[in-house]
């Protein structure tokens, strides 16, 4: 089976993960999806809890498996005791689902920081990587030269980010437009994000 990982804050989730993890499905062949809630180890005093993360993940898998169930939330990341890594979380998955070929689920920002990231090569030799694009991105995928993995590069084109909701949340401005009705609805019974 073809699984896919996709890791984030998910503070909030937003239209652009929803849109991410539907294309994967259909661009990447992706049979399981497993969206995964990072620790957030530089949160700030009105970011959201662990709990509130997870649950809006968990929301927004709900949306995901809207159009045919396949993706799942996973919160072992949090679970864990010390700083989380993206090779932990994979040699994890890949211990859960034997056999199956992983790939990576990224965001071009995400994807030009790989090189610093832990084991970078063993996580290109542990699973395929898509990169989605990500607009505002300040260089275009591959000018960094090769210290970057190997990657699938998806045409994607989502403006918007988990910092602009969390913006406008503060401001008491809508994010309906940015957000699945649900996450929206957690958001505003929650009070998430007002400072
Ligand atoms: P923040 O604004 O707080 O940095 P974010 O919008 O980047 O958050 P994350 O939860 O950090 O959201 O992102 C998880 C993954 O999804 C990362 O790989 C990121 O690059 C990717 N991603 C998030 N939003 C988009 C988008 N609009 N287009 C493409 N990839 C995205």
């Amino acid at each position: 089976m073809r699984t896919a990982v996709f890791g984030g804050s998910f503070d909030p989730p937003h239209n652009g993960h929803l849109a991410l993890c539907l294309y994967a499905r259909e661009l990447a062949g992706v049979e399981r999806l497993i969206v995964s809630v990072s620790k957030n180890p530089f949160k700030a005093l009105a970011d959201a809890s662990d709990d509130d993360r997870a649950a809006m993940a968990t929301l927004l898998v709900a949306e995901i498996n809207a159009a045919g169930a396949f993706a799942e939330m996973s919160g072992w990341e949090l679970r864990q005791p010390g700083p989380s890594y993206t090779i932990d979380l994979l040699r994890h998955v890949a211990a859960l689902h034997p056999g199956d070929d992983l790939v990576l689920l990224v965001g071009e920002d995400s994807y030009r920081q790989m090189p610093q990231w832990r084991e970078s090569r063993e996580i290109a030799q542990l699973c395929d990587i898509a990169v989605f694009g990500r607009s505002g991105s300040v260089l275009a995928v591959g000018s960094c030269g090769e210290t970057l993995p190997p990657a699938t590069l998806i045409d994607f084109d989502m403006p918007v980010s988990a910092t602009e909701v969390r913006r406008l949340a503060a401001a008491g401005q809508p994010i309906s437009h940015l957000v699945p009705p649900p996450i929206a609805a957690y958001i505003a019974s929650h009070g998430l994000y007002r400072v």
